[in-house]
């Protein structure tokens, strides 16, 4: 990606830049879960700041890589805080820090949607990360849900647990 002079010293202006070690907060437009985003330079699409501050610190960021934050701090531009991770290391901070979502034992999830997760992930459309983000469970409660351990009896294809993945379809995927 090309980010010329103006694009770079105007992308810093937004920055609110302190300390070595402070966080460093995006001063322009926030999406509502409170990360930084701007546009890619020439009207490119709206990009997570962390990813351009990775890239113009670091170099090129692989499409299936994560910039996350070590700060926890989402509209953070710290270089210092941030490192990359795939979309697994994601879920697992999420869950570390406990923003994910846990299923209570005894919260009702209509059947039809455990029908409609198993048959997902059954057919391989999605994997059990990408279910986890849309259904807003945990990888824990997704795993369980479509390998048979919990709801058992409410239909839908059960996947037995660590089956392989087709390495064309699924490379980049470890679940
Ligand atoms: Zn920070």
């Amino acid at each position: 990606m090309n980010f010329d002079e103006k694009y770079i010293e105007r992308f810093w202006e937004k920055v609110n830049i302190r300390g070595e070690d402070d966080c460093w907060e995006w001063l322009n437009y926030k999406s509502p879960d409170g990360y930084g985003r701007t546009r890619y330079p020439n009207g490119g699409n709206m990009t997570l700041t962390s990813r351009i501050v990775y890239i113009l610190t670091f170099g090129d960021v692989l499409d299936n890589m994560r910039v996350l934050h070590t700060c926890d701090n989402r509209g953070c531009c710290n270089p210092k805080h941030l490192f990359l991770g795939t979309q697994t290391d994601n879920i697992h901070d999420m869950e570390n820090k406990n923003r994910a979502v846990h299923l209570p034992e005894k919260k009702k999830i209509d059947k039809l949607t455990i029908v409609e997760i198993r048959n997902k992930y059954n057919k391989r459309i999605n994997t059990q990360q990408e279910l986890s983000l849309e259904y807003g469970l945990c990888l824990q409660c997704i795993r369980n849900m479509v390998i048979g351990k919990t709801h058992k009896n409410v239909g839908g294809p059960i996947t037995i647990a660590n089956r392989g993945f087709n390495q064309y379809n699924y490379k980049n995927r470890s679940i």
